[in-house]
């Protein structure tokens, strides 16, 4: 009597179309290699997907550790980046961890598209992979960082804190009680031309300014600037 000796394995063990759980057969995962965890089927690689959503003083990174297989990684890239492109960005942090959350991502599925198409035969059904990102709405998430940086960059400009000698300014509030904002030198609000800053509050702060109309003092603490002013136009 012959003990059976089961058949050699070549390197790839499925023909063509064939399932690898054996015609016709109950489905019974190869535990030497990872199957999908979502379909079952295989092939499938050990990556993680990851996500990442900014709560402006929290932030909660996401993740999901596979294996997946080819289509259930697609498509589960697709859904955590999309998300991550609207709720990523909110918080100083957040929006700088995002894009290194959605870094991770791409080299996942660069790993995740080399892998063949799933086996059929799985207990389940790969996940349907959706649309690529740049399909999505979600894509316009990527101007969030950009609408951001362009309003603080904005905001900034019109600060007088960052004025220098040769903008000009306009006060849209009282002499007592002023609001001064920077702005065109060559525009209709231009009022004042400024001739220096120095980093002092006191009464001869311009006194190296003989042309200066007006200086506007500001004190937060113990620091203090003056901006010396003179009237544009020398009118
Ligand atoms: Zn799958």
């Amino acid at each position: 009597m012959s003990i059976p000796v089961p058949p050699q394995q070549t390197e790839s063990p499925y023909a063509a179309g064939e399932s690898p759980y054996g015609a016709g057969a109950p489905y019974q995962p190869d535990p030497t290699q990872p199957h999908c965890r979502f379909c079952g089927s295989v092939p499938a690689a050990d990556v993680t997907v990851r996500g990442h959503q900014g709560f402006l003083v929290m932030m909660k990174f996401l993740r999901l550790p596979g294996p997946f297989c080819r289509d259930c990684g697609t498509a589960t890239v697709r859904r955590m980046t999309a998300n991550s492109l609207w709720q990523g960005w909110w918080g100083l942090a957040s929006a700088l961890i995002n894009p290194f959350t959605m870094l991770m991502n791409l080299v996942t599925w660069l790993k995740l598209r080399k892998l063949a198409p799933p086996a059929p035969g799985a207990p389940g059904t790969p996940l349907p992979v959706g649309r690529p990102l740049y399909l999505r709405p979600q894509i316009l998430g990527l101007l969030i960082p950009v609408v951001a940086v362009g309003a603080i960059v904005y905001s900034a400009k019109q600060d007088p804190d960052f004025a220098t000698a040769g903008d000009c300014v306009h006060n849209s509030g009282t002499a007592f009680s002023p609001d001064v904002s920077v702005v065109d030198c060559g525009g209709p609000d231009a009022q004042y031309k400024v001739l220096g800053r120095v980093e002092s509050s006191s009464d001869t702060a311009c006194a190296a300014f003989p042309d200066r109309v007006a200086s506007y003092v500001v004190t937060r603490g113990s620091s203090s600037y003056s901006l010396c002013l003179a009237r544009l136009g020398g009118n």
